[in-house]
């Protein structure tokens, strides 16, 4: 994929409510604004990469780029893992990623247990894959330091909010 690595950063909106925090799995939805400006190589599937909110610390995260069924799967979605254990939800705040690699395509599962293992194996590959040098260079960019002030206020309206998305790099 050529647009590897992607970055881009938006603010985090209530997702469809799969209830993906009770099977201990959080993931933060960007708002539409983002979606709207993947590239088209991005195909659907899991990748890994680096992520923080506001101008917190950088971790790893997963991301899925699905189908969205708010939309009657006409419209994607991307949601977020960050690897890491936060104290508070953080709805309304600035999401900042680099999408880094491709781990696999999306699938459907039998069972629970079964999804379940596939997300932790993806967040166990990503782990290691982002242990790389080319990879931990990445964490280091200055994207993740240049978070623009004006959007660590969330903003109030979708106008403004629209303002603070940057695409690319
Ligand atoms: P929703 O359907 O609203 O996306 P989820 O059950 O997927 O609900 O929970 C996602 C929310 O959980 C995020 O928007 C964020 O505020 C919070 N959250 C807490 N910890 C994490 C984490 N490690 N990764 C992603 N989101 C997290
Ligand atoms: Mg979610």
């Amino acid at each position: 994929m050529k647009s590897l690595p992607y970055f881009c950063r938006g603010e985090v909106i209530r997702g469809f409510g799969r209830g993906s925090k009770e099977l201990g799995i959080p993931t933060a939805n960007f708002a539409d604004s983002v979606v709207d400006k993947l590239p088209a190589d991005i195909s659907t599937g899991i990748y890994y990469g680096w992520a923080c909110v506001s101008n917190g610390d950088v971790h790893k995260m997963v991301m899925s780029i699905g189908w969205n069924p708010y939309y009657k799967n006409t419209k994607k979605s991307m949601e977020t893992h960050v690897i890491h254990k936060f104290k508070e939800d953080f709805y309304g705040e600035v999401l900042s990623v680099v999408m880094v690699g491709y781990i696999r395509p999306e699938k459907s599962f039998d069972s629970l247990e079964a999804l379940i293992g596939a997300i932790n194996s993806d967040i166990e590959e990503a782990k290691v894959k982002l242990e790389l040098p080319e990879h931990l260079r990445l964490r280091e960019d200055n994207f993740f330091t240049s978070v623009p002030s004006s959007s660590l206020t969330p903003p109030t309206n979708t106008a403004s909010t629209s303002q603070t998305i940057l695409n690319g790099h």
